[in-house]
């Protein structure tokens, strides 16, 4: 193996980042702040805090502090499976044949299968030093219900899971290892919740969404006492967390004298590449060093390629706050995608703020392709990974290949969130090469994009 890089960077214990880095305080134009729906005004502390828990509220508004101190009982728990290794993928270099160096950080490390524990710990945290009953939510492919079960129970907090219909019925193994971590799983839109029987009403062979199961979770929670909402994306305090991704990133390429080029995550909610970027965007706004940013998103959801910057509510139900962001519209239902984890019509306000400024570039790309990606990673690296992350997969190959072509020994980074034991139904499909393309028309993103709330 050449220049003494190992295939596998371990960082020590000692070595885990004691801060988290909020990308925020080096924004000269900051994200537009959230808005209540009602007064068109943006969103106070209190107000914020009858949503979630207050800490998390302050997170969510605090615009000027780089650096948050992780509590010691998040740190403590992050010891179970951090730090995460970076891995030099000498393998696939080699069977690309090209000059290029590839990394990737690997988050699958963890019974949940991906980056979402790193938020849903100092979540629950936050919720239990609060002195909360329990937390609700939502989850799409699963793995945020899963990290978030896996999270009260470690802080003994009840957890109340609305899974999005299809993932519900096509990852029955996901719902149970929720309800082994003693999670309440229900499948949404359910007729549990007002939003829920309505969506049903108007949509009775609803999929579902995201969006639709933030609603019914958010009502649930300011609709019970002693429980609180809390969300495993999108939201800046989430990309707070998920900073421990890159600071670690950045704390083991220093080490090695690693400098990435092209930095690459798949984007859903934008929290796992957000979290990746952001120390490494920190030293790019303060001018201290140059890296090329690549969002990934699919082609059947595409919030940054072919969505429009706007006020768009969070969630179907329209109770959340409003968010300026890059979107489809709450009202967009996308396709039933193997990609769960990415179907979501919104974007982080942080991503999307980068993205307006040009800091960060966007592609899409399509599910057959990703797959393709997948399995031969899987085939070469060994690690079966899931739908989402083999989109940052499938664009990390497709520039280590261009650099082939061009001879150019770039440094490519790419975030690896998760493994995809839970995808086979996915992969079966591909294996039977029943898998389809779908890509949204013009009109379907406009007749969402049309209904837009009307705040400037
Ligand atoms: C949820 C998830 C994603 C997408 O969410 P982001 O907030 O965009 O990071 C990506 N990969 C995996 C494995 C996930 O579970």
């Amino acid at each position: 193996m050449s220049n003494n890089i190992p295939y596998k960077i371990y960082l020590d214990e000692n070595e885990l980042p004691k801060q988290w880095y909020n990308v925020r305080a080096d924004m000269e134009k900051k994200p537009s702040p959230l808005v209540n729906p009602a007064s068109g005004k943006p969103m106070t502390l209190d107000e914020l805090s009858q949503v979630f828990c207050r800490e998390l509220a302050a997170q969510e508004l605090n615009d000027t502090d780089a650096y948050i101190d992780i509590p010691e009982e998040i740190i403590n728990f992050y010891k179970m499976y951090r730090p995460s290794p970076l891995v030099r993928a000498y393998y696939l270099e080699k069977a690309l044949g090209t000059p290029a160096k590839i990394y990737y950080k690997f988050e699958g490390n963890n019974t949940s299968g991906s980056h979402k524990l790193n938020s849903a710990i100092a979540q629950a945290y936050y919720a239990k030093k609060q002195g909360l009953k329990g937390v609700t939510t939502e989850t799409g492919a699963g793995q945020w219900g899963t990290a978030l079960s896996m999270a009260c129970s470690y802080f003994d907090l009840d957890c109340k899971v609305y899974m999005v219909k299809c993932s519900y019925e096509q990852k029955p193994f996901r719902r149970e290892v929720m309800r082994t971590y003693g999670a309440n799983v229900t499948p949404s839109p359910s007729d549990t919740t007002e939003v829920g029987r309505k969506i049903l009403a108007k949509f009775p062979d609803t999929n579902g969404s995201l969006g639709c199961a933030i609603s019914e979770a958010v009502e649930a929670a300011v609709s019970t006492e002693g429980y609180r909402y809390v969300l495993g994306s999108v939201l800046s305090q989430v990309l707070l967390h998920q900073s421990i991704i890159g600071m670690e990133t950045m704390t083991a390429c220093d080490k090695y004298g690693i400098k990435p080029d092209v930095i690459i995550g798949c984007a859903g909610g934008g929290s796992n590449l957000g979290g990746l970027i952001s120390p490494f965007m920190g030293r790019k706004l303060r001018g201290e060093a140059d890296y090329q940013f690549i969002a990934v998103e699919p082609a059947s959801c595409p919030s940054l390629t072919r969505g429009v910057y706007a006020y768009d509510f969070c969630d179907t139900g329209a109770i959340c706050p409003l968010q300026k962001m890059y979107t489809l519209g709450s009202n967009f239902m996308p396709s039933p995608s193997h990609a769960g984890g990415l179907r979501y019509h919104g974007m982080s306000g942080i991503v999307s703020e980068l993205y307006d400024q040009g800091l960060i570039e966007a592609k899409s790309v399509e599910q057959t392709s990703v797959f393709e990606a997948a399995t031969k990673f899987a085939r070469i690296e060994g690690t079966l990974p899931a739908p989402e992350s083999s989109h940052a997969i499938k664009a990390a190959i497709d520039e280590a290949l261009r650099c082939k072509e061009t001879g150019e020994e770039k440094t490519i980074l790419f975030g690896l969130t998760g493994t995809g034991y839970f995808d086979m139904y996915a992969y079966q499909q591909y294996n039977d090469g029943t898998m389809s393309d779908y890509i949204p028309t013009d009109e379907e993103i406009k007749n969402s994009i049309d209904t837009l709330p009307n705040i400037k």
